[in-house]
């Protein structure tokens, strides 16, 4: 709870790598601030699969050059979890966690109130960096609700000689498989053709470490790729799926996951005012590509639910990023703008 009267200079919602960056730049400016996180400090680093290696390098992923130091040439979802996590205790960042932002508002002329699960804060300016994880998309089928059915992949383990579906075309769901397959799971990936044949790293095709593994399960048996249309129903024993060809099949089955993206949830930027635009198959707030401020004045938007779609972009403060001086230099020292301004690419600056 600010105290009657006093007002944070920048109020953050979200702890993700994003969220962190933002409150690295407001502690080293001096500000006063505060990160509200509803879940645990980097909640979406956290929900990885157990074990998972990730596909960027350190470089794109540290808060400060050279603190994330993995064991192989790529960090597993722990080493950059404690990453992060260390950098919040080491910095003593100023994080809330276990505290969603309820509802943000104007405050009278100049600034917002925010009400989170716990208390109320008044800010001069907010961040939102919510990222895009908030509403994993679901299959509309009849079935989707029994408790066999995951949004999320955790771990192969309590699978092992289960008949599991992965549903989905991009990396989570490829990996999940060949998890799977890997650890004695009978199992299928279903996966529209134009996903199976994309090849473009750029169209989000399965990155070749994965593709290279999961072939190997599918020369090996214990894998089936199946080429359908859609997924008609799931029932406690099986489920019926419709294929590329028009035919229907029907396996047996003990537990599915459903990976095919989430969306953010825009629902306080909107209340704001915040004006959004559709990117692709996302929606997406509209701000200035320079400040990082939405068309309202002070409300302030980073990280994965708008044009940056990795950590690199999420935690860029400026294009020269890998420089720590070069990196904090423009910032003004006394001039309490919010963190998200400062994200922007100095490039066309210089
Ligand atoms: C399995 C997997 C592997 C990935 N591997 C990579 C990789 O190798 N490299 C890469 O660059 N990217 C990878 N990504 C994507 C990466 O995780 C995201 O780009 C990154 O997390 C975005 O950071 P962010 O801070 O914008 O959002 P997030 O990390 O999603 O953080 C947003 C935070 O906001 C919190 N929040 C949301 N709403 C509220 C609210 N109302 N109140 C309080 N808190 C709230 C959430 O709990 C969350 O902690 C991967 C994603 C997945 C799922």
């Amino acid at each position: 709870m600010t105290p009657p009267g006093q007002q944070l200079d920048l109020l953050i919602v979200g702890a993700g790598p994003a969220g962190l960056s933002a409150a690295d730049c407001a502690a080293r400016e001096e500000l006063s601030y505060l990160v509200v996180e509803k879940g645990l400090i980097a909640d979406t680093v956290y929900h990885y699969p157990v074990g998972l290696t990730v596909f960027s390098t350190t470089n794109e992923l540290e808060l400060r050059p050279g603190a994330l130091q993995p064991c192989r040439e790529k960090p597993t979802r722990e080493e950059l979890l404690s990453h992060y996590v260390r950098h919040v205790l080491e910095q003593n960042l100023n994080v809330n966690t276990g505290e969603e932002a309820l509802a943000v508002e104007r405050d009278g002329a100049e600034g917002f109130v925010v009400r989170t699960s716990r208390a109320e804060y008044r800010a001069r300016r907010v961040l939102f960096a919510v990222g895009s994880m908030a509403r994993p998309r679901g299959l509309g089928v009849p079935g989707e609700e029994l408790p066999k059915v995951h949004r999320r992949f955790v771990e192969a383990y309590p699978y092992v000689r289960r008949d599991a579906l992965v549903v989905g075309g991009g990396n989570s769901a490829a990996e999940a498989a060949l998890f799977l397959a890997e650890e004695g799971a009978r199992t299928t990936l279903a996966i529209f053709r134009a996903d199976w044949e994309n090849r473009d790293p750029k169209q989000g095709a399965i990155k070749h470490w994965v593709r290279t593994p999961l072939e190997r399960q599918i020369e090996l048996g214990r894998l089936t790729v199946l080429l359908f249309a859609g997924v008609e129903e799931i029932t406690e024993t099986d489920v019926r799926i419709k294929k590329e060809d028009g035919t229907t099949i029907v396996l047996p089955n003990d537990v599915v996951f459903v990976l095919i993206g989430a969306d953010a949830d825009l629902t306080l930027l909107k209340r704001l005012g915040v004006e959004t635009a559709r990117s692709g198959a996302c929606e997406v707030p509209v701000y200035d590509p320079d400040t990082f401020e939405t068309n309202v004045p002070g409300v302030y938007v980073a990280g994965h639910f708008t044009h940056a779609r990795h950590i690199k972009a999420a935690i860029e403060v400026d294009a020269h990023g890998d420089d720590p001086d070069r990196r904090w230099r423009q910032l003004h020292p006394r001039e309490p703008l919010a963190a998200a301004a400062w994200q922007r690419t100095t490039s066309n600056k210089e």
